[in-house]
């Protein structure tokens, strides 16, 4: 069982003439297949939407790829509001799902229009006062607690995530929201990540449909929109059965229609916030090994490191690895992949089954499309690779230039100089 790149050694051969690697390259036309498979698997709803999840993947190129489906933004910081004005996104065509939320955050996302989607009941008062009046539409976060489970065992625990609401709280928070002049309302739940089975939208979405239904019928409250949030996932591993995004959209149609029709529910618009799901597989680091180190294990050094790519040093994620023009040869070493952190946990991969990989041999880090480049950081003085992108007609953009040491030194006081003499002159940083 393997999983294949979507792009071919020639491909790299030439795009690698061009940009030095480490880059993450993204695949426009994987990503326009997979959008419309998600709006095909929701056009049973006729008020659905998908808000992209911006911290995903925040690069106005690939965001603006979705644009021509439809698809909103999801946002939780001031500067993602920022990102989505500039780009001409506004209204409800933003969600604001944040927490913990900055006063200036609120009013950024007030000024632009959003949906505000209140992650604490406190925050009803802390909104007023910051804006000045509760907008008419709004939404609230909410944790049921304990544990989330389907039919085939635990799936995650709500009890212990920092996010959302109790139900109590959010019955109270509805009555106050009416009171305060709201009159569209949403719920939103983000219970699970990275889910990789048909069931969890489906279940979520049976526990959002029934509480809807007692929410309005108790508060009088008027509900528009229901929001599953994200955590749709993708087979990060060979083998992995990927979801089936019809059978989730059946499935979620099938609890719509014996919950909330019933209910004299059925103008409820279905929202998403996917992020994982709409860019994962859509994108991978391109990264050239450039040392082969032999001490009590086989290590692969490479010149990209955990700072271009976060997950396995982070959560201890798999990703998986094809070396380039070797897709066919016998797995048949055996190596840990490493990055040049001062870092033990900098590893891609740990004994990992690869073919014999040289020096100069290029690798294609699968499935970075999403919480890959944007969780990006800069210790050691590493810098963010580029960003590009393989056009459907195979063409190749470069949609973020790779950091220089002039970006890295950017925010340091008395640096405006600095950064005129761009890339950099040492002498202004020796003490005076
Ligand atoms: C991170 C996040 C998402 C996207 O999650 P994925 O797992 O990438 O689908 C959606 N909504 C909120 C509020 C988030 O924090």
């Amino acid at each position: 069982m393997n999983k294949q790149p979507f792009v071919s050694k020639a491909q790299l051969d030439e795009i690698t003439e061009h940009y030095p690697t480490p880059f993450h390259l993204y695949d426009e036309a994987g990503i326009r297949r997979n959008m419309e498979a998600v709006r095909d698997a929701f056009a049973w709803n006729p008020g659905f939407k998908e808000y992209f999840a911006v911290k995903a993947t925040p690069n106005p190129f690939l965001i603006n790829i979705l644009r021509d489906y439809g698809c909103g933004c999801d946002c939780s910081s001031a500067t993602e509001l920022q990102l989505c004005d500039a780009m001409g996104i506004s209204g409800h065509d933003i969600m604001f799902s944040s927490n913990e939320t900055p006063a200036a955050d609120y009013e950024a996302a007030a000024k632009l229009g959003a949906i505000i989607n209140l992650d604490d009941i406190s925050h009803i008062d802390f909104l007023e006062q910051t804006i000045g009046g509760i907008p008419e539409t709004i939404s609230c976060r909410y944790n049921p607690g304990g544990l989330f489970e389907i039919s085939n065992g635990i799936m995650d625990n709500p009890g212990d995530a920092k996010y959302g609401m109790t139900t109590e709280q959010l019955f109270e928070a509805f009555r106050t929201l009416k009171a305060k002049g709201a009159n569209h309302f949403g719920i939103h739940a983000f219970l699970c990540s990275n889910t990789v089975t048909n069931d969890y939208y489906p279940e979520l979405a049976a526990v959002l449909f029934r509480l809807a239904v007692q929410l309005q019928q108790e508060t009088g409250a008027h509900i528009e929109f229901i929001n599953l949030s994200g955590g749709v996932g993708i087979p990060y591993e060979p083998g992995q059965e990927p979801n089936d995004i019809q059978a989730i959209g059946e499935g979620v149609r099938r609890v719509y229609e014996e919950i909330l029709v019933p209910a004299g529910m059925g103008d409820v618009a279905i929202f998403t916030e996917m992020g994982r799901f709409m860019m994962g597989p859509y994108g991978c680091l391109v990264t050239t090994a450039i040392h082969h180190k032999h001490i009590y294990k086989e290590y692969i050094g490479v010149d990209a490191c955990a700072a271009n790519l976060m997950r396995p040093a982070l959560y201890g994620s798999y990703h998986h690895i094809t070396v380039a023009g070797k897709e066919d040869a016998p797995c048949d070493h055996m190596y840990d992949v490493v990055g040049g952190l001062c870092e033990n946990n900098d590893k891609f991969a740990i004994d990992r089954a690869l073919p014999e990989i040289e020096d100069g041999d290029v690798l294609v880090i699968h499935d970075t499309g999403a919480h890959g480049h944007s969780m990006g950081y800069n210790y050691n003085g590493k810098l963010r690779s580029a960003e590009l992108l393989l056009r459907e007609d195979g063409s190749v953009k470069l949609i973020r230039r790779a950091e220089t040491p002039a970006d890295y030194f950017a925010t340091l006081y008395g640096c405006d100089e600095l950064l005129q003499n761009a890339p950099y002159d040492t002498e202004k940083l020796k003490r005076k």
